[in-house]
């Protein structure tokens, strides 16, 4: 792959339609035209000029790890859903609405209860596009913030991207959240989010940040993004990028720790030459940026790949964070790797880097309970099982809980195992924190 690739400085997004139009479109062949054009009918799909010319070998582009975390694959939909798609496409708008309809339901929207658990409450009415899942932290889904400079093909946040209103959690303002904030001085850690909320204007997201900047209890903020790779220009070209970097010094300035979390799935995202000067621009503010993503068949699901990943991190100054499960939503079928697999590639990759990069914590399952890390395995008796830890948990009493499941080689996601003793795990003994006032 030639590192010469043309950088763009006007960013330049392609919807499946507009896509098809480009010289790329005839890289790919008739049967995975096939592929894409039923599978984008479901799944979200966004591409900018920057990911195709600089992530993606065109000259393998079957076997091509960015390909698969930008391109739709055969294997998404079940067969069964497929042909329900191909189907309702011959018979007509009406039909494949229905159709799409009915298999979006099928694939899991809202994973570990975000719309119906987390939605905190605020004098009696909920606080749209906020979540309050664990004590100390808070969500803020600014709703100018609900799309991504290109999308995942893997990701839990695709229901943000489809135009069915009922199915995105977004807020307006952040004036609400700030006066949830003041009733509850517990939290001190606010995670702006997305969809990815480097997409918004610097003004935007000001406008977000400037009055929960106001509360004394607020300490953290964190910002989860992948601009880093997807739009690196974002920090250096483009007209606000200085204006976005002086917001995030405004933060730092106020006495905030202000933590960008990076997404990042594979080593090959951090190769283009833009993305260390990106790096070095969101560095010089006194922000903190850590790594996380998903374990991911068929993308990234090799200690090698996570051992160059995590290098590669800490050479160029970030923070190695999370090794996440890939959750039970959209196509995760695709991607789901058992969480004995899972715990070996951790381990393998952890054995050989040097300690600044196993700060990276995993295999980490986000769950309805909380954050639930694979520790690993045990055998006792010639009896194998699981050592897992509650990382973070929804009952706060819990955290750092470790407890037993069953052995088995197949199970890829918490409610898939079984406690080892036959007692309930810890999680399913308590009630959840109320989040609300
Ligand atoms: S992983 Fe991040 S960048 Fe990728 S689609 Fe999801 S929110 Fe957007």
């Amino acid at each position: 792959m030639s590192q010469d690739r043309a950088i763009p400085t006007k960013f330049r997004a392609y919807t499946p339609a507009q896509f098809k139009d480009t010289k790329y479109w005839k890289h790919l062949d008739q049967n995975y035209h096939k592929t894409f054009e039923n599978t984008v009918e479901v799944l979200p799909f966004r591409v900018n000029d920057y990911v195709l010319e600089n992530l993606i070998d065109w000259s393998q582009w079957q076997d091509d790890p960015m390909f698969k975390l930008l391109f739709p694959q055969k294997g998404m939909l079940t067969q069964e859903q497929f042909h329900k798609i191909n189907t309702a496409r011959a018979a007509g708008n009406k039909s494949l609405t229905e159709a799409v309809k009915d298999i979006r339901s099928a694939l899991n929207p809202h994973p570990a209860s975000q719309t119906t658990q987390n939605i905190p409450l605020l004098n009696g009415e909920y606080l749209d596009g906020v979540q309050h899942k664990y004590e100390q932290t808070a969500l803020l889904f600014p709703c100018a913030g609900q799309s991504c400079h290109a999308y995942c093909s893997f990701c839990f946040r695709w229901p943000q991207f489809i135009s069915d209103p009922s199915l995105k959690i977004q807020a307006k303002e952040a004036d609400r959240l700030a006066d949830y904030l003041k009733t509850h001085p517990e939290i001190s850690d606010i995670l702006i989010t997305g969809g990815d909320p480097m997409i918004m204007k610097a003004k935007a997201l000001a406008r977000y940040l400037t009055p929960l900047l106001e509360i004394p209890t607020v300490k953290n903020i964190r910002i989860g993004s992948k601009s880093l790779t997807y739009w690196p220009n974002r920090f250096t070209t483009d007209r606000d990028a200085g204006q976005m970097l002086h917001l995030f010094e405004k933060i730092v300035n106020s006495g905030r720790h202000l933590s960008f979390m990076a997404h990042l799935n594979h080593w090959r995202e951090l190769m283009p030459q833009p993305v260390e000067k990106a790096i070095q621009a969101v560095c010089s503010t006194g922000a903190i940026i850590r790594t996380q993503g998903p374990l991911l068949r068929h993308i990234n699901n090799s200690p090698d790949i996570w051992e160059r990943l995590w290098e590669e991190s800490v050479k160029l100054n970030m923070i190695p964070y999370y090794m996440f499960v890939e959750r039970d939503t959209g196509p995760s079928a695709y991607f789901r790797i058992p969480l004995a697999e899972a715990h070996e590639i951790y381990r393998r990759a952890y054995q050989r880097v040097s300690g600044l990069a196993r700060s990276a914590r995993g295999p980490v399952m986000s769950t309805k309970a909380g954050k639930i890390q694979v520790e690993g395995v045990l055998e006792q008796k010639g009896e194998k099982m699981f050592i897992l830890k509650m990382l973070q948990a929804r009952e706060s009493n819990l955290t750092q809980t470790p407890f037993a499941a069953k052995y088995s080689d197949s199970a890829a996601w918490i409610d898939e195992l079984q406690p080892y003793d036959n007692a309930p795990f810890p999680f399913e003994k308590t009630e959840p924190f109320q989040a609300a006032c």
